[in-house]
């Protein structure tokens, strides 16, 4: 579904962001993009979704190809409508609005009302309490929630290709484990995603494949399981989210075993 080809990003003059990056994302398949601080994720992100000029920052070579079709010159809105959509650091929602109306917002890049009408269900099964708080002003939810609602509003236009940006910051152990299932369970119904993730035992737990970002460069890459056991992402990454991580397993193993038609999860299977 997606390949990013040789990508390099700078911002101005000085900053160079990635360099030659390769990546690939398959239609049913979760990507886990790993890295320290300042490794390049959010800017491959932005990349992802047209949104880097909003950020001053320019591809200078390479490619990003999304269904055979070049989409790094597109702008956002034509990335939404061709199926990708983001949901950037941060629960970027619209906090005087009400929960519903940010959802609204989410499904104005939607194809049809059918496809809205479809997506609303589907994010209030996922969500039940953005369907109970629907009225309520969307900055008086608490961080978890605000969190599930901006995932939600993403979900909304029907996306084939939710970009996500260290969604678990900030969040109690207990609330990663239940995003980390929210991510398995959309991956179920057969969303592809691009999980990018500091906290790299959730974010391996939950992916197929996984990509470690160096200082804009592909230092490590391949199936998520192998790179949780090499020793080089044990040192890195794993050192310092035990809590959380045996939360997430939890989480993540209950929602495998609820979900049906479960697909690329055998995994966890026994
Ligand atoms: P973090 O986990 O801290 O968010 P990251 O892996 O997402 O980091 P990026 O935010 O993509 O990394 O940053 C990659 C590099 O680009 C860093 O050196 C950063 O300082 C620089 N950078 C990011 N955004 C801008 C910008 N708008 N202007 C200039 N430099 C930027």
């Amino acid at each position: 579904m997606l390949s990013v080809c040789g990508l390099s990003v700078r911002y101005g003059r000085a900053v160079r962001a990635l360099e030659n990056v390769d990546l690939e994302v398959g239609d049913d398949a979760v990507l886990a993009v790993l890295g320290g601080n300042g490794a390049g994720k959010s800017t491959l992100l932005r990349t992802i979704s047209g949104t880097l000029r909003l950020h001053r920052g320019a591809v200078t070579a390479g490619q990003v190809i999304l269904d055979d079709q070049r989409i790094d010159r597109l702008d956002p809105a034509a990335i939404v409508r061709r199926g990708a959509v983001a949901v950037p650091e941060g629960r970027q929602i619209f906090a005087r609005m009400s929960v519903e109306e940010n959802l609204r917002a989410g499904g104005l890049g939607a194809a049809s009302a059918a496809v809205r009408r479809t997506a609303r269900d589907r994010v209030h099964e996922l969500f039940p309490v953005l369907a109970e708080r629907a009225k309520q002003r969307a900055g008086l939810l608490s961080g978890g929630e605000q969190q599930m609602l901006a995932i939600g509003r993403a979900l909304m236009s029907g996306p084939r290709l939710l970009l996500l940006d260290e969604p678990s910051l900030g969040l109690a152990p207990q609330l990663v484990g239940r995003i980390a299932s929210i991510i398995a369970e959309i991956h179920v119904q057969g969303t592809a995603v691009v999980l990018v993730e500091q906290n790299a035992t959730m974010a391996l737990q939950v992916a197929d494949h996984a990509v470690v970002l160096e200082v804009g460069r592909v230092a490590l890459t391949g199936p998520a399981d192998r790179l949780a056991a090499s020793d080089d992402v044990q040192r890195l990454y794993l050192g310092g989210h035990a809590e959380s991580d045996a939360q997430a397993d939890a989480e993540v193993r209950a929602a495998q075993t609820s979900a049906t038609g479960v697909r690329g999860l055998s995994r966890w299977a026994g």
